[in-house]
């Protein structure tokens, strides 16, 4: 396997479990390999409805297992290419003592609000990648708009220039839809619709309202 798709696989994330097997964090493939390579996690496997617990030496055999037999490979697995090993991507890990429940807070920031507004600008409708977007004050700032999930939207750099600090009726443009707090995670409900994450949603029932992907 070349090394772009072991670099994207990296990039991909894990849910993560407290002892109690309750979603407390998501976190990169990358942080979740360092924490079972040190002992301090272990691999929540679910087959068939059923979840199965392995520390790395054990996943490191599950994946030789797996990886002999192509047949059995799901489209939508990743694995990690080592010149010694090759080692599926788990999609979930469980802390070995961590037993905390914290208390999960929805971050407003931009990476949540270009997913709630699905990288659409909201007074154009234009779908754009994350880079040609930004953000705007729907009451500018400088009159006392505030940065809340109610007031900030995404924005195409056009639409953003031509509002510049105005209100939305001096500058003759309207919003394509009310802004909203978000009741759920707006990243981990974009990761929720992917099917390598679908084995989440086993642990998120309750859970998922605020929890940052
Ligand atoms: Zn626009």
């Amino acid at each position: 396997m070349e090394q772009s798709r072991t670099q994207s696989s990296l990039d991909g994330s894990v849910l993560v479990l407290n002892r109690s097997y309750m979603a407390v964090h998501v976190i990169s493939v990358r942080r979740a390999m360092v924490q079972l390579y040190r002992d301090i996690a272990e691999v929540i496997h679910v087959e068939d409805g059923h979840y199965y617990n392995y520390d790395f030496e054990a996943w490191l055999e599950m994946s030789e297992f797996l990886a002999a037999d192509e047949e059995q490979t799901q489209p939508h697995e990743e694995w990690i290419q080592s010149v010694n090993f090759s080692i599926l991507v788990p999609r979930i890990i469980r802390l070995n003592s961590y037993n905390q429940v914290p208390r999960l807070t929805l971050r407003f920031n931009r990476r949540n609000l270009f997913a709630r507004d699905q990288n659409t600008c909201q007074y154009c409708g234009r779908q754009l990648t994350a880079r040609e977007l930004s953000f705007d004050h729907v009451i500018p700032r400088c009159r006392d708009g505030k940065t809340t999930w109610e007031n900030v939207v995404c924005c195409c750099l056009n639409c953003n220039s031509k509002k510049g600090d105005q209100l939305l009726a001096d500058a003759g443009m309207r919003l394509i839809q009310k802004p909203k707090r978000p009741q759920q995670s707006p990243i981990l409900k974009v990761k929720l619709d992917n099917p390598k994450y679908e084995v989440w949603r086993t642990f998120l029932k309750g859970r998922s309202l605020s929890l940052d992907a």
